[in-house]
């Protein structure tokens, strides 16, 4: 698990958010992975506001309450939601040109990494969102995911996640599938990004099926609901610490 913080210079999707938000228009932020072809992420999505977000958001911003973590918050868009609605919320992020932004937006927001031993909890939500499992890298990282978690959240605090389940890019026209047990979980996916001249580093992102995310949720001590489930394989989950 890595603890540090992005290089501005290294930093595509934060250059590529800076950018958009100090000129209202940005370039192309590429996606690269080894398992699938060239991808791009619209860069006004990072800027979604509430109506154009999915229903699977929507839900998460409604059940989110006390105190309030947006991990990975992007843009901020999803705690500029919150912060409208009222709610008491804090958005960490690992990238010094995203927390510029959300700090000209308004929004209390610090630049930290989630598994930053030195970053302290107190909070009753822990909101993920966007793939948010994606920061969890791997299925071996589960468990210090979970013991993270429980240091941040108040008792009887949990986490909203979204994630999807990646079976179908593998299954045959005949539903049979071509996954490899012995390989790593399938959806453990490498990617980087590209914004302009600028190239980040390779990371990899998980993406994980409801029932494997609930087995590693009551292995190290939450009880994980299902919430939201969509028409894509995606979903988003409640994870509630065990007290
Ligand atoms: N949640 C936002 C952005 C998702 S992109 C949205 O829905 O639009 C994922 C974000 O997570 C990026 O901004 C990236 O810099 C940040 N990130 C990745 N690893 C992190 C970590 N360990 N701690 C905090 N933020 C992290």
């Amino acid at each position: 698990m890595n603890y540090g913080l992005l290089d501005s210079g290294k930093d595509p999707m934060g250059t590529a958010i800076y950018d958009y938000f100090t000129k209202g228009r940005a370039g192309r932020l590429r996606v690269f992975s080894p398992q699938f072809d060239e991808d791009e992420i619209p860069v006004e999505t990072l800027f979604r506001e509430y109506d154009e977000m999915p229903e699977l958001e929507k839900k998460a911003l409604e059940m989110a309450q006390g105190r309030i973590l947006d991990v990975g918050a992007g843009s901020g868009c999803h705690s500029l939601v919150l912060q409208d609605m009222g709610k008491d919320v804090e958005a960490i992020d690992i990238s010094p040109l995203s927390v510029k932004v959300m700090e000209e937006s308004g929004l209390k927001t610090r630049l930290a990494n989630l598994f930053d031993p030195s970053f302290i909890g107190g909070y009753d939500t822990i909101l993920m969102l966007m793939n948010g499992s994606g920061i969890i890298g791997s299925v071996k990282n589960m468990e210090s995911f979970f013991t993270r978690m429980k240091e941040l959240l108040n008792p009887g605090g949990s986490i909203l996640m979204d994630s999807s389940d990646l079976k179908y890019l593998f299954e045959d026209e005949d539903g049979s599938m071509l996954i490899d047990i012995a390989a790593d979980y399938y959806g453990e996916i490498e990617f980087s990004m590209q914004y302009k001249q600028i190239k980040g580093e390779h990371f990899k992102w998980l993406y994980i099926d409801y029932e494997t995310l609930n087995f590693y949720a009551s292995q190290f001590g939450f009880k994980a609901e299902l919430v939201y489930n969509g028409e894509h394989y995606e979903y988003l989950a409640k994870l509630t610490m065990i007290v």
